[in-house]
């Protein structure tokens, strides 16, 4: 059975920015509120997979639809992340970055960000 890439099929109206090479969207099920992915056009698994051009247009992307979204939402800080292969937790094997914003207060003790992925290891203060 062929399985389908839902992020090679995203639908056009859910497209919210793009470039020549990169696009991005909202994610289907986000974490906070304005929760968006940017991912090259082209199917790879992860962004080291990519051209040179190909990454400076998902860069670009990145950067710009960081600062419509503080623009946007006027959040009081971000995650942005990559879960670069199934070990780390990549779900979509197609390469993909998260923004995350984030509203002090929204949880406990934000403290360690990204390193919460090991709740127990997070802190080192
Ligand atoms: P990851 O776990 O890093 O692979 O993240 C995949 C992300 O894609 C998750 O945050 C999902 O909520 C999101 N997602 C899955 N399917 C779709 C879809 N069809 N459109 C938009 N976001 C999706
Ligand atoms: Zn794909």
């Amino acid at each position: 059975m062929i399985k389908i890439c839902p992020f090679c099929v995203i639908e056009e109206e859910r497209i919210w920015l793009s470039n020549e090479k990169a696009i991005s969207f909202r994610d289907a099920y986000p974490v906070t509120e304005g929760h968006t992915l940017v991912i090259p056009k082209r199917h790879a698994e992860s962004i080291f997979e990519l051209e040179e051009e190909e990454l400076d247009a998902f860069w670009e992307l990145v950067s710009l639809a960081r600062k419509k979204l503080f623009e946007e939402y006027k959040p009081d800080g971000m995650n942005i992340g990559i879960n670069d292969g199934r070990a780390a937790g990549q779900t979509v094997m197609h390469a993909h970055l998260h923004l995350i914003p984030r509203r002090q207060g929204d949880m406990e003790d934000p403290r360690g960000g990204v390193r919460l992925i090991f709740p127990k290891r997070a802190r080192y203060w």
